[in-house]
């Protein structure tokens, strides 16, 4: 299920792909969001290290707890304890979401690559031969992409089409449909991205903007191993608001256009209205219309009041500096170091 279409390469990745330049030896950091996922970290990450181990031997894994609720803590100890494998434990001081899970673990790595996958086993392993493959032919960035979103829901379906669409609509930075979290980062790439100030991350948006020479790689998500997903459609809609606020002014335009549109209709229908007067004597009846409009443009001026609001929010957010992450604790069994960077 995991074998590339073309079309997915030929929408996605230039055709020609970048000279291939010799590539330093691989050393790879993966990181790992985890929110309550106990269940499955003790199999995934063992899986995951056997899977990078066919690579390189010179690897790390970065566990990052998002403030679980659950045993993760306990777990992701006992592996960093008992496992024997290159791990570090980075613990957040509370939930602060998969966008601040996954800045504060590339901020933390320190590999000459870095690889972004779900702890749940959602994004297939047997994919990173392929994204090493198009690291070491000259790509920055391979990201996979949603080929089917078969198991999802009619309206997460509806909302993510929309969401794209105006996304792209008013961004000359495109953002590819249906590519997800699950990358490998040339340090370069991650380095852009670390040095970008803003707290409140969409990484998505954040990926696109950086630019690099990237390519898509399609893959099915495999069913989650164990426990449930966080993502139910209320946060996935303030996560799209978060995109749509930090990516595109689209939103604040249409409400321009659609300001000077009511304007030149009150401007012809006034005109309208005082001719018929004076060529017609026409008597001025209609407070139902007047009612109506006002209740009307009364909605519409709220409607554009609350979407400045999201902005201007999103503004006090950014001004008030506060880290977009904190750490509770740090356990450092890998054995990469940051001078091994280039
Ligand atoms: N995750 C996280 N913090 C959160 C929610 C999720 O670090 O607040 C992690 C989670 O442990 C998993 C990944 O992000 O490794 C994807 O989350 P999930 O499977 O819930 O989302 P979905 O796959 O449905 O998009
Ligand atoms: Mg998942």
């Amino acid at each position: 299920p995991t074998s590339p279409s073309p079309e997915f390469y030929a929408e996605y990745t230039p055709a020609a792909p970048p000279a291939a330049l010799p590539r330093p030896p691989l050393r790879l950091s993966c990181v790992v969001p985890a929110f309550n996922e106990a269940v499955n970290l003790p199999r995934f990450i063992p899986a995951l290290a056997e899977a990078v181990a066919q690579l390189t031997p010179h690897f790390e894994i970065v566990i990052v707890n998002d403030g679980s609720t659950d045993a993760t803590h306990t777990v992701a100890m006992e592996l960093v304890a008992h496992s024997g494998l290159p791990l570090r434990y980075l613990a957040l001081s509370r939930n602060f979401g998969k966008e601040a899970a996954l800045s504060a673990g590339i901020d933390h790595t320190r590999g000459n690559a870095v690889v972004l996958i779900d702890g749940d086993f959602q994004h297939p392993l047997d994919l990173l031969p392929e994204m090493h493959d198009l690291w070491q032919r000259g790509y920055d960035m391979v990201y996979g992409v949603i080929a089917d979103r078969g198991a999802e829901s009619g309206a997460k379906r509806v909302g993510t089409h929309l969401f794209y669409r105006i996304m792209n609509a008013g961004n000359s930075v495109k953002m590819p449909p249906n590519a997800g979290d699950y990358r490998w980062l040339d340090r370069k790439v991650a380095n852009a991205l670390k040095a970008l100030p803003e707290r409140h991350r969409f990484m998505k948006g954040l990926y696109a903007w950086v630019g690099f020479k990237t390519a898509a790689l399609p893959f099915v998500p495999l069913d989650r191993a164990a426990g449930a997903s966080s993502f139910n459609l209320r946060r996935l809609g303030s996560l799209a608001l978060l995109g749509l606020t930090s990516f595109t002014t689209l939103p604040l335009r249409v409400w321009s256009v659609i300001g000077a549109l009511v304007a030149l209709a009150a401007l012809l229908y006034g005109g309208w209205i005082t001719l018929e007067t004076l060529l017609f004597g026409a008597d001025l009846a209609g407070w139902p219309t007047l009612a109506a409009s006002i209740m009307l443009f009364s909605g519409v001026q709220l409607m554009s009041i609350g979407i400045l609001g999201e902005y201007i929010g999103r503004i006090y957010d950014e001004v008030k500096q506060r880290p977009s992450y904190l750490l509770a604790r740090d356990e450092d069994h890998s054995s990469l170091r940051s001078n091994d960077n280039v």
